[in-house]
């Protein structure tokens, strides 16, 4: 291995050199840890499993930052980050470098191992891990650390000073990357029995004194630059949070002279009382923003930035997979220059790498067309370094060319566009579409055909998901078996479902959809202009990646999606058999979306082919439709002032999918989340029948939410259990449940359900589980 170093020391010291020569200044915000084909997945997992040690697991994350630092030197790119891998999460990281362990978890000082660092992130044998909570807009996931009065801050982890080291061992001087301690404290959570109350703000001073000792071991290793993250600056500020940005920086500034300090923020418009904060900042020498969704910050800096500081110019977008329109880009870099200076103006992302897939490269199977029009990280390091090397006279002709010649492709290719689709959804603007009958009275001709009992039981779609299954699945793909073996195969699957829930006397059944890996996906595959890539995943928390769907282009449905599987489970049973869909909000935050036409245009499209889907599953008989918005939240964006405008167009989006359906149609909404106080007027906007939620964590926070929903009228299944947990919760437990449910809601509006799909727990947990579930019913039914 240490020839291997040599070597390549040697590489990235002869192009480094090269470049130095020039002017050009680039920059990446961040990169995905997890590997072009997910290597650090695979190494974390096989050392979580215990079929790896800690070295075969630290080898394979040195190999791929040694790999990523030569990518990014090689390219060009003058301000390579470091300190942006991490073995879980780079919240979690800074929790760890202040030596913040929770209490619970047992550390007793020292640097903090992978013991530990695992214990807070997975939990243990006798300790769950800590809280993971969703990181600003993205479908990343972070590990919220919790802080009280008492925290006792130490610097317990050198990785920062450790990664920059070993880059600069192999030839590359890096920035390294923190998160800013503002931002980290934003982040935090009072810890358990710490009185609400209480000011993580006012923890400031202590955690300082540990990013001083940081800051000074970086500067003692030779680092001449370093980055401060600050995202929580683009958010909802008042006075006293923005107050403690100007307050932590003047304390560090004397720690931080001779140092060229960049505080980046990403992922929106920078409010104009933050950009004035920022720009202000003591000891802080370049500023970096997003200007992909941040584009008032443009006019924010082109009204003003400070002389003599850097400008790291966001123009390249770290959250979509489209390649960057380099000309457009161009002009605007050529616009800022004549504001902070030709030396003053750095080429960057918008935000960390980490929100988009890793290599194009990879990409074997997809059409050549539209691989062309696509850029993954390592494609947008090139991006940056061409429109640096533009901005410094050294354009290269022919990358810009053949960049515009893509682009060109792309809006000019009949595959994007359908002209049919453009006029249906474009006819519905301006309006209102909602069914014309209240809920009460829908429910009431509902009841008359369904004819349930009180306190109606149901599942939320999947059930487990077995090996055999995923791989009748996977066969049938690689057309290893014949339709008719996977048509009978999956039957099977169904007929099992169908029976064990008569067997359970459960109220409204589901077909379990053994035909589905992903909720998204399947729906994807059969809708036109979409498209899918063998290995664009994205890190979603841990060792989790996602790989969203690609919409290119206008979305139409050639054909039923649902309609045989639905009404084969149908035919089954006499008991009603939900339909089961993806909402088009969900598919939408679960996918790279076009960036061509507004979100909503796009929303709008999905809404009206989900609505085919819906109609048919009516026409072929079915009764009761579930369309599930697992992903409705988390499209929420970041500043309450945009929020509305998102909400207006999700839910029009969703009672678009239902509006033509008859009163005696039932219409069931999913949504994996209990925390939606502040949006309860929009949930009831989208005017469902019923609406099954997440609930089994956090009863009272639901209660007043409730209350709301009571005058709205509309069925309601708050899910009785838990099923991202493997316990089987007793009969009384859930009895317990419902009768607190019962305390605030009337009874004839209460559905009784777990809090989401089945499909990862095992038959042995299902089984039970359900069978109490409906015992628990009945005891109270006898009740009322
Ligand atoms: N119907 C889906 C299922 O049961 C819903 C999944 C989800 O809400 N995430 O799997
Ligand atoms: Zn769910």
């Amino acid at each position: 291995y240490t020839k291997k170093a040599n070597n390549f020391q040697r590489g990235i010291g002869l192009c480094y050199l090269t470049i130095q020569g020039r002017t050009m200044a680039s920059h990446i915000v961040g990169y995905p840890r997890m590997g072009p084909k997910r290597e650090l997945k695979f190494a974390l997992e096989s050392f979580w499993d215990k079929k790896s040690s800690a070295e075969d697991l630290q080898k394979v994350a040195s190999d791929l930052r040694a790999s990523i630092w030569k990518q990014m030197a090689d390219a060009g790119i003058k301000y390579i980050p470091s300190n942006t891998f991490s073995y879980y999460d780079q919240v979690l990281d800074a929790t760890a470098l202040l030596g913040a362990v929770p209490p619970r978890y047992g550390w007793s000082g020292g640097e903090i191992g992978f013991d530990t660092y695992f214990s807070m992130a997975r939990g243990n044998a006798s300790l769950p891990a800590m809280e993971m909570t969703k990181w600003f807009d993205t479908n990343y996931h972070f590990i919220v650390p919790e802080l009280g009065p008492d925290v006792n801050f130490t610097y317990a982890s050198h990785k920062a000073v450790d990664e920059y080291k070993e880059a600069k061992a192999l030839g590359v001087d890096t920035v390294p990357v923190l998160i800013g301690p503002v931002s980290y404290l934003l982040l935090s959570k009072p810890a358990k029995g710490v009185d609400k109350s209480f000011s993580l703000l006012s923890l400031l001073p202590k955690v300082l004194a540990v990013y001083k000792e940081v800051v000074a071991d970086l500067k003692a290793a030779g680092a001449s630059w370093i980055q401060f993250d600050e995202p929580t600056l683009v958010t909802d500020l008042d006075s006293h949070q923005l107050q403690a940005f100007s307050a932590a920086y003047s304390e560090l500034a004397s720690t931080l002279s001779g140092l060229n300090v960049l505080v980046e923020t990403y992922f929106a418009d920078i409010p104009a009382e933050a950009f004035k904060t920022l720009t202000a900042l003591d000891g802080v020498t370049a500023f970096g923003f997003d200007l992909v969704r941040g584009t008032k910050t443009l006019d924010l800096i082109k009204g003003g930035f400070p002389t003599g500081k850097y400008l790291f110019a966001g123009v390249v977008d770290g959250r979509n997979i489209w390649a960057n329109d380099l000309a457009a880009s161009l002009s605007t870099l050529n616009a800022l220059e004549s504001v902070v200076g030709k030396d003053k103006l750095v080429v960057s992302t918008s935000c960390s790498l980490l929100h988009t897939a890793v290599d194009l490269v990879n990409e074997t199977k997809l059409d050549t067309e539209i691989k062309s029009w696509l850029a993954f990280a390592a494609q947008k390091i090139v991006e940056v370094n061409a429109l640096a090397k533009a901005l410094s006279e050294q354009k290269d002709e022919a990358f810009f060319s053949s960049n515009a010649s893509a682009l060109a492709s792309r809006r000019s290719s009949p595959r994007v566009t359908n002209e049919g689709v453009q006029k249906a959804a474009a006819a519905l603007k301006g309006s209102d579409h909602r069914r014309a009958t209240n809920v009460s009275a829908r429910l009431d001709a509902q009841q008359k055909k369904l004819n349930l009992p009180v306190l109606p039981t149901t599942t939320i779609g999947s059930f487990p998901q077995t090996v055999e299954l995923r791989r009748v699945r996977r066969e049938f793909k690689a057309n290893k078996i014949s339709e008719e073996e996977y048509v009978k195969s999956i039957t099977e699957e169904i007929r099992k479902v169908v029976v064990l829930q008569e067997e359970l006397d459960i109220d409204v059944l589901v077909h379990g959809e053994p035909e589905r890996n992903d909720m998204v996906e399947y729906f994807g595959e059969q809708l036109s202009g979409f498209a899918f890539t063998v290995n664009g995943w994205v890190q979603s928390y841990g060792s989790r990646c996602v790989k969203p769907p690609i919409i290119y282009g206008d979305v139409s449905r050639p054909k039923p999606m649902t309609v045989f599987w639905s009404s084969t489970a149908q035919g089954m049973t006499k008991r009603p058999m939900k339909g089961m869909l993806t909402g088009p909000v969900t598919i939408l935050n679960w996918s790279f979306v076009r960036n061509d036409q507004p979100r909503s245009e796009t929303c709008y499209q999905i809404a009206l082919a989900i609505k085919d889907e819906v109609e048919d599953l009516e026409k072929a008989g079915i009764t009761v439709i579930q369309i599930d918005e697992a992903a409705l939240r988390e499209g929420l964006p970041l500043r309450k002032s945009e929020q509305a405008h998102y909400l207006d167009w999700a839910v029009h989006s969703f009672r678009i999918t239902n509006v033509g359906v008859q009163d005696s149609t039932q219409i069931h909404t999913h949504m994996c989340y209990s925390n939606f106080n502040d949006i309860i007027h929009s949930i009831i906007d989208m005017d469902a029948d019923v609406i099954t939620i997440e609930n089994s964590r956090s009863d009272e926070k639901l209660l007043s939410v409730f209350r709301e929903g009571v005058k709205y009228g509309a069925g309601i299944g708050p899910g009785v259990y838990d099923i991202h947990s493997p316990r089987i919760p007793s009969t009384e437990e859930m009895a317990e449940r419902i009768n607190k449910m019962l305390a605030v809601l009337e009874t004839n509006i209460l559905w009784v359900n777990p809090d989401c799909g089945l499909k990862t727990r095992k038959y042995t947990e299902v089984k039970p589980a359900l069978e109490n579930m409906v015992a628990a019913t009945k005891v109270i039914r006898t009740q009322l």
